[in-house]
């Protein structure tokens, strides 16, 4: 069986250092190991506007945007298809006939469809749209016969959904779709980088990022900001490193090697969480460290970034090419399932 990949981001902003951590990096070293025979990564448009009707040209206005961040992170479209998912007909459509193998109480038991759903304090008036994402997203993945999705944590309970639906819908219909696994970042770190405000989650909706464009000025009044252990208030006080962004952020992005460039006086994580928690460490000197690195992470990516600013029309016609591509997958998909189904009357019928 081949091994393929799908994976997105909803185009509700520009991407973030979360999304770098959680799941790009590791796209982007997935991509490079040669192992996969397609890479399919999606922007996610129809799934952003399930939380944005009325909002559409905060969608349009991000799509070049986390295309250029794509290809600022290392995503060649050489090897990975780049495509918009509203301009594939087949995700809607097998959404729907998915719709029919899925329970209403299942959908209300997803813990993120839960969790977004307080958090956007929609309540008494979730659209149904918003409500089934998590279906269409079984269709995203499906369409493409992915065997491999990298993904943030809070994707997990999305992934075993989709299971759940390939289950049933081969036990029914016979076996016609692929089995997909989710790829977690292997730093635990990584899993759910939490915002510059402490919030559990960095995210775009939450306004509480550090955008993978920012200028170098605005990374570091950022990180010179960011909330800490408020307990900490003279720095011979012993801090808490438990739940303390800063150092969950070193946790995610310091090497050996930054410890070697930009504070040769510890030798690592551990030296400088003892230090903080004995007391004499104080909080400015850490988040200068931490500074120090995200700016040597995100110079490269910047930079790239800009070369892909100026050519806009480019990036434009690698959406296009990737969408065509993609389609004819999803198409070759959507096939197979209307034969299983029996739905592809005109083929069968008389046969
Ligand atoms: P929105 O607020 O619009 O939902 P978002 O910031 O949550 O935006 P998504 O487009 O929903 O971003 O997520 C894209 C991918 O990035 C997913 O795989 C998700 O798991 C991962 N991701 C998003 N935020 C984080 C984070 N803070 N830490 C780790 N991974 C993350
Ligand atoms: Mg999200």
């Amino acid at each position: 069986m081949s091994k393929i990949i799908l994976t997105g981001d909803r185009p509700t902003g520009r991407l973030h250092v979360g999304h770098y951590v959680g799941s790009l990096k590791e796209r982007v070293a997935l991509q490079n190991s040669g192992e996969f025979d397609k890479i399919f990564i999606m922007v996610a448009d129809a799934q952003a506007l399930t939380d944005n009707a009325e909002h559409p040209e905060k969608v349009k206005n991000n799509i070049l945007q986390v295309a250029m961040d794509y290809l600022a992170c290392g995503i060649d479209p050489a090897k990975s298809t780049i495509f918009i998912q509203s301009a594939i007909p087949q995700l809607p459509e097998l959404t729907v006939y998915y719709m029919n193998l899925v329970t209403v109480a299942r959908v209300q038991r997803n813990p993120t469809v839960k969790a977004e759903i307080k958090m956007r304090e929609f309540e008494a008036s979730i659209p149904v749209g918003f409500f089934c994402y998590p279906i269409s997203q079984a269709a995203d993945i499906t369409a493409f016969r992915a065997t491999t999705v990298p993904a943030g944590e809070d994707q997990a309970p999305m992934i075993e959904q989709c299971r759940e639906i390939v289950t049933k819908f081969n036990s029914i219909y016979g076996e016609t779709l692929v089995l997909p696994e989710i790829v977690l970042p292997s730093n635990s770190a990584c899993l759910r980088l939490p915002g510059i405000d402490g919030k559990a989650k960095m995210s775009k909706s939450l306004g509480n990022c550090i955008y993978l464009s920012e200028d170098p000025e605005q990374i570091k009044t950022k990180v010179m900001s960011m909330f800490t252990d408020p307990n900490h208030l003279r720095v011979q006080d012993p801090g808490k490193v438990e739940g303390n962004p800063v150092f969950l952020y070193l946790d995610a992005f310091s090497t050996p090697e930054y410890f070697a460039e930009f504070l040769p006086e510890y030798a690592g994580m551990d030296e400088l969480k003892a230090h903080y928690q004995r007391g004499g460490l104080g909080d400015v000197k850490v988040k200068k460290f931490l500074n120090n690195v995200i700016q040597a992470e995100l110079a490269p990516i910047r930079e790239r970034r800009k070369y892909w600013e100026g050519r806009l029309p480019e990036v434009l016609e690698i959406l296009k090419e990737g969408t065509r591509v993609a389609e004819a997958a999803a198409a070759s998909t959507m096939h197979d399932v209307r034969h299983a189904m029996q739905i592809d009357y005109f083929e069968s019928l008389l046969a």
